[in-house]
């Protein structure tokens, strides 16, 4: 079996060469696999030792308190919540838990650390209202007075628009689950009274009710931030009702006025309005009274667009020289898709 030399030489000299060929294809092979791999995830927020909040202001959704805006879900230029309602605006990055009217406001609605850490920042002394009065004063300190805490593993919760001269905390102190911070208020940019808060991982916005964005179109998610049960999700509804004796400006009822109680008799006529949140397009509100001697009035007024809060109201005009005396009651109610989704009552009374 002697293979001359020169053969021998040409086939040892050629191994290595194929070998190196297909050693190197093979990583090119592997490295192309690799790249068409997604980049590896991060981690999800929920996996990523989140805070376990709890709601930041203490009141009952739905009685003393609403939730007028939710983290924008959507990532282009069009808005929706998590449950895919258009409960939030374009760019949105926290959850507004409002009270219905100033007046609301003046009751002192406290404003409470969602989960324990250390303040970060404060500012106070920024006047409430000052947004409407002149929206150029707000600019840079959009947060009005407010504050931020830090939950340790680049967790941070921010807390705006509180009350002028409310705030409890200083920068460093360690605060825990529930520790006032301050009131409700309407400083900075702020259009009605409630304070903003703001979740962030890493600097980015969390919403605590979907922090890994999933899918709650729907399905609310399981998943969420929040100990126990989540602050009430409410898809719109009936904040107040009341009777006047003209149906007052929307500013009227924000501040917490234009219900009357007792009406005279000579009143030219009976109005019941209805101050309302979360109202789309397609929605009904129906604005029904009675009274003695059978009076009834009844209207149903439809919407035609996404509207975040507005008023609606119906009158009846007097028929005689007097209304009969006594107890009127009414109801406003928001239909949505033929059903009943909330709704108020009021009472007057005219004497003689
Ligand atoms: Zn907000």
């Amino acid at each position: 079996m002697d293979l001359p030399r020169g053969n021998q030489t040409n086939t040892s000299a050629r191994i290595p060469w194929v070998r190196a060929l297909l050693v190197a294809t093979a990583l090119l092979a592997a490295a192309t696999v690799r790249a068409d791999l997604p980049p590896p995830k991060p981690p999800l927020p929920s996996q990523s030792n989140p805070p376990s909040l709890v709601q930041p202001a203490d009141c009952i959704i739905g009685q003393t308190c609403y939730i007028q805006n939710y983290v924008d879900a959507d990532p282009g230029p069009a808005a929706r919540d998590f449950r895919c309602n258009p409960l939030s605006y374009d760019g949105h990055k926290g959850t507004d838990f409002a009270v219905p009217t100033l007046a609301d406001m003046a009751r002192d609605v406290a404003v409470l650390a969602a989960a324990p850490g250390r303040v970060r920042g404060v500012r106070d002394g920024m006047e409430d209202g000052a947004y409407l009065n002149d929206p150029n004063s707000v600019k840079e300190v959009e947060c009005g007075n407010g504050l931020a805490i830090e939950h340790g593993h680049g967790w941070e919760t921010q807390y705006c628009h509180l009350r002028k001269g409310s705030l409890l905390v200083k920068p460093g102190q360690e605060v825990t689950s529930g520790t006032p911070l301050g009131l409700i208020g309407q400083s900075g940019l702020a259009e009605f009274p409630h304070v903003h808060f703001a979740l962030r991982f890493q600097g980015k916005p969390v919403d605590p009710y979907n922090p890994d964005r999933r899918d709650a179109c729907a399905q609310p998610p399981e998943q969420t931030l929040w100990t126990g049960t989540p602050p009430a999700y409410i898809p719109g509804g009936v904040l107040l009702a009341g009777f006047a004796q003209r149906s007052p400006k929307l500013d009227v009822i924000g501040a917490g006025g234009g219900a009357a109680e007792t009406l005279p008799p000579d009143s030219p006529q009976i109005s019941l309005w209805g101050y309302l949140f979360g109202v789309r397009a397609g929605d009904e509100v129906v604005i029904e009274f009675a009274g003695p001697d059978n009076i009834y009035h009844k209207r149903t007024n439809k919407i035609d667009r996404n509207i975040a809060i507005l008023s609606r109201f119906s009158a009846k005009r007097r028929a005689g020289p007097a209304w009969p005396t006594g107890a009127y009651t009414g109801r406003v109610t928001l239909m949505r898709n033929g059903q009943s989704l909330d709704y108020k009552t009021a009472t007057t009374f005219i004497s003689p």
